[in-house]
């Protein structure tokens, strides 16, 4: 319990931080956005020139999408549980997480064939749960690999797969998964996994954990649904 509060209090610090510093990062951005703008409304420009223009706006745009996206999940908990479709959450998450996964050559894919899909629960929290399966998805594969969202509709429920084809874990590393600080990355803080555990608990969902070393792990989610709003 007391390791729980600890790890709790130091990722409140880490999140404080990274929100403070997000906020700082969105003024200089402004002004490259706004003498970005001007550029482009000038006359005799190449269209090579605009092309480079309108590339850099639209990564600009892309960035401060995702700081938007950082800063409402770090927001202080917001504990309210309703009714909602968890599929558009899902596809958000997809495509928030694209731009990691491709820094290292990954393919991010997302496969839905039923919606919408009901639960109940927070869905800041249910993105935050996604954010850290889909982001160790991606570090367990070195380069080149594919990490795969798969959305099923059973009776009654719901399961979401989260595969990756990276390095997988031994016996020994999945007994200790979720323990607080427990990471084998020289930049883990070893705490996404005990925040992910949490808030299945809190949704009163269930998970299994399939895993291989050299070969890959699937995590499989399943949270009761409702009937519609
Ligand atoms: P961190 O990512 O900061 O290390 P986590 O709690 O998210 O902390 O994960 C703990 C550890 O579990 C990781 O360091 C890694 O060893 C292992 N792990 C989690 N997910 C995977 C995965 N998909 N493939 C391989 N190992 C994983
Ligand atoms: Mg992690």
């Amino acid at each position: 319990m007391r390791e729980t509060i600890q790890a709790a209090d130091k990722l409140n610090a880490i999140s404080q931080l990274a929100a403070s510093i997000a906020h700082e990062i969105r003024n200089p951005m402004t002004t490259v956005k706004g003498f970005m703008q001007l550029m482009h409304a000038e006359q005799n420009l190449t269209k090579t020139q605009i092309q480079y223009i309108e590339v850099s706006l639209k990564e600009l745009e892309r960035t401060n999408q995702m700081i938007n996206d950082f800063l409402t999940l770090s927001k202080p908990a917001n504990n309210t549980v309703i009714t909602f479709d968890l599929i558009p959450n899902i596809q958000d998450v997809t495509e928030f997480m694209k731009s990691y996964a491709h820094l290292s050559n990954i393919q991010l894919q997302c496969k839905i064939t039923h919606y919408p899909i009901y639960i109940d629960g927070n869905a800041n929290e249910l993105k935050q749960l996604l954010i850290n399966f889909i982001k160790n998805a991606i570090e367990a594969i070195n380069e080149n690999g594919t990490v795969e969202i798969e959305v099923i509709s059973l009776k009654n429920k719901v399961k979401i797969t989260v595969r990756d084809n990276g390095k997988g874990m031994s016996k020994e590393e999945l007994s200790r998964i979720g323990q607080p600080y427990f990471s084998t990355k020289t930049r883990g803080t070893g705490l996404g996994l005990m925040i992910a555990f949490d808030i299945i608990k809190k949704m009163n969902g269930k998970y299994e954990i399939e895993s291989n070393e050299n070969e890959g792990t699937a995590i499989h989610l399943y949270f009761s649904t409702s009937d519609s709003v």
